[in-house]
């Protein structure tokens, strides 16, 4: 493409007194980016050492919520609730009153039914220790990431049911944000139309090729299905981490979709198993195998498409 403007320019400045593209303007309309390279700049982006690994009620964690709001407006999401996608809450810690900020987006569904589908990640991290950030690219940058790919996805092709796009705040030491999302009143009428919560935490690294959907053990009719969409997987998507047998390492309140789990609504989990630099300052954008990277958010995509096709029977089959 380059060549070929190059080879244009040369011609016409063969035959045309002036040049008609200068090389500044040429640099500044670059090609837009593919989904694939997208979703490797939002980490990128997100695990940058200026958001100060994104802790919630600090500079970095609202540095990291600018970004995600000028995907969300330029991707073309409309608020879920209310006129603002910035939904504020407030929260201790020791002796001081913080604020964290959700981020709640919404597309239309092409159907009839009010039933909704609602896609989680948190975006928040656990901030710079001793001098040291802690960038969190793994988690959850590759979440956010993920999710993003699917809205913009899905504004290009929209899904049946209404999805709702929650990007929370305050997961690291108590899942606040979804704590308080799902306790807000104003929130209720969206909660009560949610038949699923689908929530990604950590989706980027895995030396075994191996990711997580944990939720079957609590509602069986996911089995099937998180069956069938393995079948179509482009990773090895394992099931399991969701009971209590003590060599399961239950996960079941373990991040945002344990505010759901306490509520006994319906949810799903997509993540991988610890890795070294789980809750390290190594946990780098360089240190994901993008390849991996890749075909796991395609596989969460393909699973939330998959819901969202099925969702009159999950809540047939859920009592919802
Ligand atoms: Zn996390």
């Amino acid at each position: 493409m380059r060549a070929f403007l190059l080879l244009a320019i040369a011609a016409l400045a063969a035959c045309a007194p002036q040049p008609v593209i200068s090389p500044s303007q040429m640099a500044a309309t670059p090609a837009p980016l593919t989904s694939e390279q997208q979703l490797l700049e939002d980490v990128r982006i997100l695990s940058a050492d200026n958001m100060e690994g994104r802790l919630v009620g600090s500079p970095g964690g609202s540095r990291a919520r600018s970004y995600i709001l000028g995907r969300l407006n330029e991707i073309g999401l409309a608020p879920a609730l209310g006129a603002s996608l910035e939904h504020p809450f407030q929260f201790n810690r020791q002796a001081d009153t913080l604020t964290g900020v959700n981020l709640l987006a919404m597309i239309p569904g092409t159907g009839r039914s009010n039933r909704a589908l609602l896609v989680m990640a948190h975006y928040d991290h656990v901030g710079v220790q001793n001098g040291k950030v802690f960038n969190g690219a793994d988690d959850n940058a590759s979440g956010v990431a993920a999710l993003l790919q699917i809205a913009a996805s899905m504004k290009s092709r929209a899904p049946l049911h209404d999805v709702i796009f929650a990007i929370v705040d305050g997961e690291e030491g108590g899942l606040r944000g979804a704590r308080a999302m799902v306790a807000d009143p104003a929130f209720k009428p969206l909660l009560d139309r949610t038949v699923l919560a689908v929530n990604f935490d950590m989706i980027s690294r895995s030396d075994k090729n191996e990711l997580y959907a944990a939720g079957a053990y609590h509602f069986t009719w996911l089995k099937p299905r998180l069956d069938a969409i393995a079948a179509d997987a482009k990773v090895t998507l394992k099931q399991g981490h969701d009971s209590p047998l003590p060599k399961d390492q239950d996960w079941s309140t373990q991040s945002d979709h344990g505010a759901f789990h306490q509520l006994k609504r319906p949810w799903v989990y997509f993540g991988v198993e610890d890795h070294p630099d789980y809750h390290k300052p190594t946990d780098d954008f360089g240190a994901i195998p993008q390849d991996f990277f890749l075909r796991s958010a395609a596989t969460v995509e393909l699973a939330t498409r998959a819901f969202d096709r099925d969702l009159e029977a999950i809540a047939q089959e859920a009592g919802r």
